[in-house]
């Protein structure tokens, strides 16, 4: 980049609309975020409210069966060796009264173990005298640990042997003491709390929508303060950028903007020269004739108008891709891409013919005003830039030694074969 080159604003990665763009993927990963945090936490919460409801019930119905059936489990002055038992006279009985005495609560299914891990009692007659010794919450009953957790089943038989299918259940085991309050077994209670399932999802979908309804309103109108901050910052880049690129007065590029744009567009030249087709680029150095009288007899007014004026008409003359700019007092260069010699003097003849055939109208007065030109062309990546303004300020200073308003060229012109020509100065 040359020394005097404009650095570019408009550099994707610190546009501030780039940066707004990223700050919104941000706040939206981090709002999904926010949101399936909570919403498993608030899940959490319930849940665990829940375990916690079911094992204190569980507890409360396990110790007031046991006071209940007393003289069934510890029998009535023997002391049973492995802590508890159900005698088989005794079981009918015990069955029915425990089916009776569960119907109200939402238990589905009980077991009784004794101290050796055997199942001495279950409303699902198929499991009695199954040993389940290994399992750890039993294991911790013993040392009289209560412990619960919730499982969900395809199905299960309740206490009616009804089938109830995808059950929420909440099992737990409680210690069973004796009146020595010495651990002699334990029972394992299942409580279906498939009821809450549709709670939990209304308290998680309310929670989260509150949630999500806060976060969005917290970043819309963070969003507007931002958007409209960053438009600030865009305006000011803009009227930055103009400032250090436009003449003030015409409004047209400066001489550093001009020359920078030049020297793009001569790089790029040189890129398309190495491979055909071959492209050529002029160049248009243009002066107004006797300018100085122009403000010596009218005012300084009177020639910045003339000079806006000429904008204009050079702004009229040239194509879509070309580009000029102001070079110095009443001093233009234009800078025609992809333009051979030939055509670079058709069109500044044009805009020769445009200055001085249409007088210059400011206020009252119709002044005539004619300006000359000088040419260069580039058609081969051996032509510096350097060279190229040189050649047009010389065919600029022979147009004025020749009497001026006309156009001169010291290059000579060579037909155009689609090969890169040599610049032949004459
Ligand atoms: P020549 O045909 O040889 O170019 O003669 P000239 O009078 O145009 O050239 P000269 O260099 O003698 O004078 C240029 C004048 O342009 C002098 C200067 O005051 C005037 N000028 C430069 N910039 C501005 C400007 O921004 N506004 C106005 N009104 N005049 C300007
Ligand atoms: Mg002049
Ligand atoms: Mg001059």
């Amino acid at each position: 980049m040359p020394a005097n080159a404009i650095p570019d604003t408009s550099a994707k990665e610190r546009c501030p609309d780039t940066l707004l763009r990223l700050l919104v993927m941000v706040a939206i990963c981090s709002i999904v975020i926010v949101i399936s945090l909570t919403s498993y936490g608030i899940f959490r919460v319930y849940a665990k409210d829940i375990l916690t409801h079911a094992e204190e019930d569980a507890v409360k119905i396990a110790n007031v069966m046991v006071i209940q059936e007393k003289s069934t489990l510890f029998g009535q002055g023997i002391a049973y060796p492995d802590g508890i038992a159900i005698l088989d006279e005794a079981a009918p009985g015990f069955d029915k009264r425990m089916r009776v005495f569960l119907s109200p609560f939402d238990i589905v299914k009980i077991k009784v173990f004794d101290r050796t891990g055997k199942i001495i009692y279950s409303t699902d007659p198929s499991i009695v005298g199954v040993i389940d010794d290994a399992n750890p919450y039993f294991l911790a009953t013993l040392e009289g640990v209560v412990g619960s957790k919730q499982v969900t089943k395809e199905s299960l038989r309740d206490l009616t042997e009804e089938e109830r299918l995808d059950v929420d259940v909440v099992e737990t085991y409680v210690p069973i003491r004796n009146a020595r309050n010495e651990i002699a077994g334990s029972m394992e209670l299942y409580i279906d709390v498939t009821q809450y399932r549709d709670e939990i999802i209304r308290g998680v979908g309310t929670s989260v929508g509150i949630l999500t309804l806060i976060l969005l309103a917290v970043f819309g109108f963070s969003f507007c303060i931002v958007k409209s901050g960053t438009k600030q910052l865009i305006d000011y880049q803009e009227r930055l950028k103009d400032l250090a690129t436009k003449d003030p007065l015409t409004g047209a590029y400066n001489r550093r903007a001009a020359l920078n744009r030049a020297l793009e567009e001569m790089s790029r030249m040189n890129r398309a020269m190495s491979a055909p087709p071959y492209k050529s680029l002029s160049l248009i150095m243009l002066d107004i004739d006797h300018f100085k009288k122009v403000n010596d007899t009218h005012g300084h007014q009177v020639g910045d108008d003339v000079l806006r004026e000429m904008v204009q008409r050079i702004e009229n003359a040239l194509r879509k891709h070309d580009f000029f700019g102001r070079y110095g007092g009443e001093e233009f260069i234009a800078i025609l891409p992809h333009t051979p010699l030939e055509g670079c003097r058709i069109l500044a003849e044009r805009l020769r013919l445009d200055v001085c055939e249409k007088p210059f109208v400011v206020g009252d007065l119709e002044l005539n005003i004619s300006a000359s030109f000088g040419l260069a062309c580039a058609t081969d990546t051996a032509t510096s830039f350097e060279e190229l303004l040189k050649l047009a300020d010389d065919g600029l200073y022979k147009a004025k030694a020749e009497g001026r308003n006309r156009v001169c060229c010291l290059m000579q012109e060579r037909p155009e074969t689609g090969h890169p020509g040599e610049v032949m100065a004459s």
